[in-house]
């Protein structure tokens, strides 16, 4: 779950629709008037902006998940933003592992919930894990 949004799409501030957002970058680049969608409405990147909220949906399918995964990962986060910090540590509440992996300090970090943490580049820490994990040979 994409909590705080994506910027691989563009949103619609009046109705909401979601598209591609390469069209609209380029009718801006041509024209520099800020795209808009039918109806009229401003787009922007689908990302959560401050003062707007989190998607209730997002958020309910992001608890969902924490309610039934076997593991859990934060990775390249202060885990600072609630409430998309408290998701993985709903998981691991349930006795899951949780693995942190941030450079530099976490607000999780000394937390007993914590398996393991790892200070580091995210890059180069987590392929290699997952690899490992699964057993993948390095060419
Ligand atoms: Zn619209």
């Amino acid at each position: 779950m994409e909590l705080h949004g994506t910027n691989s799409l563009v949103e619609c501030q009046s109705c909401g629709r979601r598209t591609d957002p390469e069209r609209h970058f380029e009718f801006f680049r041509r024209t520099r008037r800020p795209p808009t969608c039918e109806c009229g409405g401003f787009l922007k990147p689908a990302t959560i902006s401050f003062g707007q909220n989190l998607r209730l949906e997002d958020l309910e399918r992001a608890a969902s998940a924490a309610g039934e995964c076997d593991l859990v990962v934060a990775l390249g986060s202060t885990l600072s933003v609630y409430p998309a910090a408290d998701v993985p540590l709903a998981a691991a509440r349930r006795g899951v592992p949780y693995v942190v992996i941030n450079r530099g300090p976490t607000e999780h970090d000394g937390l007993r919930e914590v398996t393991l943490r790892l200070e580091g580049d995210v890059g180069e820490i987590f392929p290699p894990a997952v690899e490992a994990a699964l057993g993948v040979q390095n060419p």
